[in-house]
Formats: structure tokens, C-alpha cells, sequence
């Protein structure tokens, strides 16, 4: 385990078996319809790769960057687009992949954002929702893990663009994001 970790909260295996479910369920659900994944870069980025892999459908994938104006770890809300999606997602059956759902103020964002472009439908695939800190309603319609109100770091999420690489979800040691050494 990385040093800077407390504790590992989902397992390399455990998450990847999870992926393949969510996979499986897509392709059932979507069978016929071509959907259009998009990736909200750069946390959901591992998330969307191994999810596209386990699709058995064909499946069109974009990219979304987006930067949220917050201090440090909890998001404000104010959504910028830094990279907006390649084409056109009118009339299409489109599917927001991201990392994580905290306050669900970025995600209610980009339902907005998306809606307005016309789809044929509009869902959100999201690998971990973390249901206690809420500000807005707003229930992904596919989710990994529930997990609690813990600030995690691994599989794509960050912590000052460290840890993404980790195979695993784990929770930080708090000396490192308060700044002293233990
Ligand atoms: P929300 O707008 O729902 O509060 O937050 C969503 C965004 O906040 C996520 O896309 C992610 O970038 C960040 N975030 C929320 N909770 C965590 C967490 O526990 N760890 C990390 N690394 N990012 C988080």
C-alpha cells in the first residue's frame, strides 16, 4: 500500500468486478441504441477505460474537462467547461460517466449543461456517491459504491493531481492534505 494511505476502502479486484456489472447492465439496458459515453475528465478517466471494455454493445465515447471552483477539497458549484465535447449529442442516447458524487452540484451542473443540447436521453453512470453531503437531489442512475463521507483518492481521483494511478479507492492519511509531517 502507498505510504500516504490510511486505509484501502474498495479493492483493486472488488472495484473491477463492480465495473464489469456496470458494464453488463449498460450493454442490456442500451442494446440497440449506440449510446454516447461521455468521460468527465480527469478523474472518471480509469473509470470510463475499463467501463468501455466491458460493454458488449457498440458505444461512442467523448470527453468533458471541467474545472470547479472550490477551496481545496470541496466544490463550490461554479462549473467552467475547459474542454467541451467533440460532436453533437442531439438525439442521442448519452451517458455521463464520472468519478464521484459529493454535494451532486457538478453533476446537476452538466445535466443542465447537456440537457440543453438535446439528447435523446440523458442518464449518469457514476463509480462512487457519497450521499451524505448533498446540496442538491440528485440520484445517479448507475453507481458503483456508496461510500461515506470520507475524502478518497485513487482509481482517477485525485488529491493535488497526486495518487490517480492507485489501483484501488483509499483514504488519505490526514497529515498530507493538513500539511505536517507525522
Ligand atoms: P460535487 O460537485 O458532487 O460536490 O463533487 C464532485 C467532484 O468533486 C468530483 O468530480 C471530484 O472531482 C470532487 N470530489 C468529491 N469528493 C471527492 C473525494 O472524496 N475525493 C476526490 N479526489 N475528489 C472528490
Amino acid at each position: 500500500m502507498h505510504d500516504d494511505i490510511a486505509k484501502v476502502l474498495i479493492d483493486a479486484e472488488t472495484i473491477q468486478a463492480k465495473v464489469r456489472e456496470l458494464g453488463e447492465r449498460l450493454s442490456r439496458d442500451y442494446a440497440g441504441l449506440n449510446p454516447v459515453l461521455i468521460c468527465i475528465l480527469k478523474g472518471a478517466v480509469i473509470f470510463a477505460a475499463d467501463l468501455v471494455r466491458q460493454l458488449s454493445i457498440p458505444a461512442k465515447l467523448d470527453f468533458m474537462a471541467i474545472s470547479s471552483y472550490g477551496s481545496g477539497m470541496r466544490t463550490s458549484g461554479v462549473v467552467r467547461i475547459l474542454k467541451d465535447l467533440d460532436r453533437s449529442i442531439e438525439g442521442e442516447h448519452v451517458i455521463i460517466v464520472e468519478d464521484i458524487v459529493d454535494s451532486g452540484l457538478t453533476l446537476s451542473y452538466l445535466l443542465e449543461n447537456l440537457k440543453s443540447r438535446q439528447p435523446a436521453s440523458l442518464k449518469t453512470c457514476v463509480l462512487l456517491d457519497k450521499p451524505a453531503q448533498r446540496q442538491v437531489p440528485l440520484e445517479p442512475d448507475y453507481v458503483g459504491f456508496d461510500i461515506p463521507d470520507e475524502f478518497v483518492v485513487g482509481y482517477g481521483l485525485d488529491y493535488a493531481e497526486n495518487y490517480r494511478h492507485l489501483p484501488y479507492i483509499g483514504v488519505l492519511k490526514p497529515h498530507v492534505y493538513e500539511g505536517v509531517s507525522q
